[in-house]
């Protein structure tokens, strides 16, 4: 099996990329992927787009094709109140199995007061946050999440791109030093992932695409640096289906 935590839907205004539901279903097929966690592509910043692209994202989790579960994505600039209502209906009444927070694209760092915020709502909804890093320095630079990291050492943090090429050291080292932090290392070139397997163990790694072309090439590289079935499964699939408690 092969669950893919990190893809997108919707249009983006921020990366100007787009994705429809039949792109994103007919590249988990090509790629023999069994499904995946879908976030929206960074929509417009009106609660009423958050709330359009989550409830699209909700219709295409009940899919007979594949196994889609759904992320929030929600600007953490939105005053509390607004964005605890959409935040507590995409994982109480959706099912959504965790938050997102883009630093360059919510204009967000991770420590920030309004991400403190995101972090407790996580707490609460004991649900994972997952975090971008490397592109976007220095909010995205993975060292910005360590004084979260050590105020909220009970919620799951997911680094996605762990640090990408420039900045996986510093994800690496976040992974050593806090037990609740994962490594989505999608866009990491394969010696970056080499020296992640070998510090951090495969227990603690997440295979992502980010993009429906670039779902086969973060295959390839698992596949070619993981030779132990169980150490690659755990890459696959079963990392994902323990922290985000995943139903399959
Ligand atoms: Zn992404």
């Amino acid at each position: 099996m092969i669950i893919d935590v990190h893809s997108h839907l919707g249009e983006d205004c921020v990366f100007d990329e787009e994705l429809d539901e039949r792109g994103l279903l007919d590249a988990y097929e090509r790629n023999g992927v069994d499904g995946g966690i879908v976030q929206p592509y960074l929509p417009r910043i009106y609660m009423e787009d958050h709330v359009a692209i989550h409830n699209r994202i909700y219709e295409l989790t009940k899919t007979k094709e594949k196994k889609i579960w759904g992320m929030a994505s929600i600007n953490p600039h939105f005053r509390p109140d607004d964005y605890d209502k959409e935040a507590y209906r995409c994982i109480k009444e959706l099912g959504f199995v965790g938050i997102k927070i883009t630093p360059i694209g919510h204009a967000t760092h991770p420590s920030s007061k309004d991400a403190f915020h995101v972090w407790e709502v996580c707490r609460e909804l004991k649900v994972p946050i997952m975090i971008h890093t490397g592109a976007g320095i220095p909010f995205s630079d993975p060292i910005s999440v360590e004084k979260a990291l050590e105020a909220f050492p009970d919620v799951t943090c997911v680094l996605a791109h762990a640090g990408s090429e420039m900045h996986n050291q510093q994800a690496t080292y976040l992974a050593r030093k806090f037990e609740n932090v994962f490594l989505e290392p999608s866009w990491v070139g394969v010696i970056g992932v080499s020296n992640m397997i070998k510090q951090v163990g495969c227990t603690k790694i997440l295979y992502s695409s980010d993009n429906v072309h670039n779902m086969p090439v973060e295959l390839a590289k698992y596949r070619e640096l993981i030779k132990n079935k169980d150490d690659l499964d755990n890459v696959l699939y079963k990392n994902a289906v323990r922290i985000y408690n995943l139903k399959i």
